[in-house]
């Protein structure tokens, strides 16, 4: 078999070489569909940075590979492979190509979580440029402290959970209500003390997570979810501690996501607000009405798990020391539609927070290209009538 790769793999086989002989204790990649194109081709993968097209196959290795298992490992590969007929040349050809396109691994099981199934596909290897992978297995050791446990900090907190932290501090002063019901807390919930509320549901979804309730305890991270505007006693603290911390406000129709503050490295939220106060010279006013009249905020339903999911997957990209798309910005959403729009944020020059480059080369301190063409109303300024 010359085992060629087609086009789809092309530019991976200019960067890769051939391995040789493949080790036995590999496997391929969990994930990957092995798929029939026809007598003589099968296709392994579906996503174009990956996938490639095995052609001119013997036909009855096309079809072995086709009825080959989720994660099959070379050893079996290349023994069912045999005992079909097909010769040793062509086997070794089969699994050098894979080999060569970076498609088989040294997971140790056939049937990894979900996550770990996932992310080894984003292995650098598999895509040329994407971040360093981490396993996910080091999350177990990682702690997060949500507060604010409605039902968007309910979904964070499930979320991360399921993909792995080892340890959640769940804060929230309130008592469920009956507009927090649904997203996996029940009527039966109700008049409960939120953060016990959802400790049980966190528990029901991963039980081998560790609830804590040491409010001076140190963590990986915090995740701040509040209304209306981030109030500056909870992130200052976090600030001058150290300690990275998510941003998540829920406003009249939209949730901000971010910014997810490295204190030292990243701007804060204080940078939010210079920026803010930059546009609108009242904003200072509105912040401290919006945080002092602050009463419970519905969250609806389908903003809250949109909201939820995206901030999970920034903690988690922090956690897993991939690179955090808030990290000097943020995501909103925006309903009706509530598709992520972008922004970003330099760190301003009057905070002191991080060290900030000299103008000429600074970036865009407020930069809206990205953004939605509307205008926002209250971000950071409303449109302005005139009343006599
Ligand atoms: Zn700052």
């Amino acid at each position: 078999m010359d085992g060629l790769l087609d086009e789809v793999a092309t530019r991976r086989a200019r960067r890769h070489t051939a391995i040789g002989s493949v080790d036995a204790e590999l496997r391929l990649r969990p994930g990957l569909r092995l798929l029939w194109r026809g007598p003589t081709e099968v296709q392994v993968g579906t996503d174009p940075r990956w996938s490639v097209v095995l052609t001119d196959l013997d036909p009855t290795a096309a079809r072995v590979l086709t009825d080959a298992p989720p994660g099959v490992t070379t050893r079996a590969l290349r023994r069912t492979l045999t005992a079909a007929g097909v010769g040793r040349e062509g086997v070794d050809a089969i699994l050098d190509h894979l080999g060569a396109a970076h498609l088989l691994t040294a997971l140790p099981g056939p049937d990894p979580r979900p996550d770990e199934e996932t992310w080894s596909l984003l292995d650098e290897a598999v895509v040329p440029g994407s971040e360093r992978h981490r396993s996910v297995r080091p999350r177990a050791s990682t702690s997060v402290r949500v507060r604010g446990l409605g039902r968007l900090g309910t979904g964070i907190a499930v979320t991360l959970a399921s993909a792995g932290v080892g340890t959640l501090h769940l804060e929230d002063p309130g008592a469920v209500t009956r507009h927090d019901v649904g997203a996996g807390l029940t009527a039966r919930d109700i008049g409960r003390s939120r953060a016990g509320a959802v400790a049980r549901v966190v528990l029901d979804a991963a039980p081998t997570v560790t609830i804590a309730n040491a409010p001076a305890a140190r963590v990986d991270l915090v995740v701040l979810v509040e209304h209306d505007a981030a109030d500056p006693v909870g992130y200052r603290a976090l600030l001058s501690d150290d300690v990275p911390h998510l941003s998540v406000v829920v406003r009249e129709a939209s949730v901000l996501v971010g910014p997810l503050v490295r204190p030292g490295a990243t701007a804060c939220l204080r940078c939010v607000d210079l920026h803010r106060t930059d546009r609108d010279d009242r904003w200072p006013v509105l912040a401290a009405q919006l945080v002092a009249r602050r009463g419970p905020r519905h969250e609806e339903t389908a903003m809250a798990s949109v909201a939820a999911a995206i901030a999970a997957a920034q903690v988690l990209a922090h956690l897993d020391g991939r690179p955090c798309a808030v990290s000097d910005g943020a995501i909103e959403l925006r309903l009706p539609d509530l598709l992520p729009h972008h922004m970003r944020w330099a760190a301003h020059p009057d905070c002191g927070c991080v060290a900030v480059p000299a103008p000429a080369s600074a970036p865009p301190r407020w930069d809206e290209r990205a953004r939605h063409p509307a205008p926002e109303t209250a971000d950071p300024g409303a449109v302005r009538a005139g009343v006599s």
